[in-house]
This record gives structure tokens, C-alpha cells and sequence, in this order.
């Protein structure tokens, strides 16, 4: 089991790595948040320990973009008094978190029930009804067909699916696959949401993604 631990305040970061180095586990140290995210994504963690409170890059955007590539399972290390960081944590798909300080052996617990959770799940895969979206080798089937995805289109629909019956709005949707940093409109996620409709719901007969009124799009189990 391989542990990626990003924490930049050196004694913590030594600390956690003894310790989960004794508990059996491999680990990798890193302290700056554009480092954490290329080894992320470079590399396949079984589990990150991610400090919210970086150089560079902070925790919440290294999520952000992890959670567009791949579902590796994070646990946030917040502050006791940034409640919003925990809030913007779990919002974008952190699996837990834990607030400084904290007792060792509590964040050992939580990585345990963590990647337990993670194996169980199938082969980093979202699956809804015949679709399933194979995360780590990019490859979307209905049934036996496989669907031909651009880039986009495949981010939208993962974020659509790891949101699962929530209503995504097309700010939402807009700041997780096309990031912060895009000055377009809107309506890009509209034509975006027609695109896959035309692969998958107009092609299978289903209604996968639904429109919410004035609220944004779902996908419902
Ligand atoms: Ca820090």
C-alpha cells in the first residue's frame, strides 16, 4: 500500500511518515502543492494525505484537480478554525478529513477504513445503469458499445457521475472541468451537456443526464 503524504510543515510530515512507514505502509513525502498533484497524477497511491495549507498550489485546488483525472482516496488536513476549506473538501470529493492537531492514531484508523473502501469498490470505475466510466484507462461503454469521448466531454461526465444525484450547476460544472482560470460562458456547458446527450442518451434511448429548471443538470441512479 502506497501512501502519498503532502504536508509541508516539516515535524508533521516526518511524524505521519514514521509512523505509517511502521505501520507497514510505503509512503512518499512531499511538501509543495504543484509537486503533490504531478506525483498524484504521475503515480498510482492506494491513499493521500493531503494538508490543505501549501506553498504554490494549496490542498483544495490540488484536489480540484486530481478529482478531474483520477478518484484516488484523500483525506484533507484542515486548521480547527477553516471550517469553508472542509466544506470546499468534501464538496470536490475528499473521502474524510481531519483537523490539526489530531491523535496519530485516528488518522491511522481513517486511512485504514478509507482504502478498505477503495478496494471494495470496482477497478476505479463509475458505473451507472449499462454506463460505466472506466477512470484510469479513460474508457467509456453502454452495454457492450464502447462511447468515443472528447477530453471534455469525459471530464463532464465524470464530474456529472462522482456527483451523483446531485443538481451540478453550469458554475459548477464549469470551475471543475474547465477550471477557475476559464473566462468563457456558460453556455459551454449547455452545448457540452447536448454533445453527450448526443452520444449516449439520443443513441441508447435513455434519459442518463436531466435538465433541472433553472438549477443545472443531474445524474440520477
Ligand atoms: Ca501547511
Amino acid at each position: 500500500m502506497k501512501i502519498l503524504i503532502v504536508e509541508d510543515e516539516a515535524n508533521i510530515a516526518r511524524f505521519v511518515q514514521l509512523e505509517l512507514e511502521h505501520e507497514g505502509y510505503e509512503t512518499k513525502s512531499v511538501a509543495d502543492g504543484r509537486e503533490a498533484l504531478d506525483e498524484a497524477l504521475a503515480n498510482d497511491y492506494d491513499l493521500i494525505v493531503l494538508d490543505v495549507m501549501l506553498p504554490s498550489l494549496n490542498g483544495i485546488e490540488v484536489l480540484r484537480r486530481l478529482r478531474q483525472n483520477k478518484q484516488t482516496p484523500v483525506i484533507i488536513l484542515t486548521a480547527r478554525d477553516q471550517i469553508m476549506d472542509k466544506v470546499a473538501g468534501l464538496d470536490l470529493g475528499a473521502n474524510d478529513y481531519m483537523t490539526k492537531p489530531f491523535a496519530i492514531e485516528e488518522l491511522l484508523a481513517r486511512i485504514r477504513a478509507n482504502i478498505k473502501k477503495s478496494v471494495g469498490r470496482e477497478s476505479n470505475a463509475l458505473v451507472c445503469g449499462k454506463l460505466k466510466v472506466d477512470i484510469d484507462s479513460h474508457v467509456v461503454t453502454y452495454g457492450s458499445d464502447i462511447i468515443d469521448l472528447t477530453k471534455k466531454e469525459f471530464d463532464l461526465l465524470v464530474y456529472l457521475l462522482t456527483n451523483r444525484n446531485v443538481v451540478i450547476s453550469r458554475e459548477q460544472a464549469l470551475d471543475a472541468v474547465w477550471g477557475f482560470d476559464f473566462y468563457g460562458n456558460t453556455n459551454v456547458v449547455d452545448v457540452y451537456i447536448r454533445y453527450l446527450r448526443s452520444k449516449i442518451d439520443d443513441v441508447y434511448g435513455c434519459q442518463m443526464i436531466q435538465t433541472v429548471r433553472g438549477a443545472g443538470y443531474v445524474i440520477r441512479d
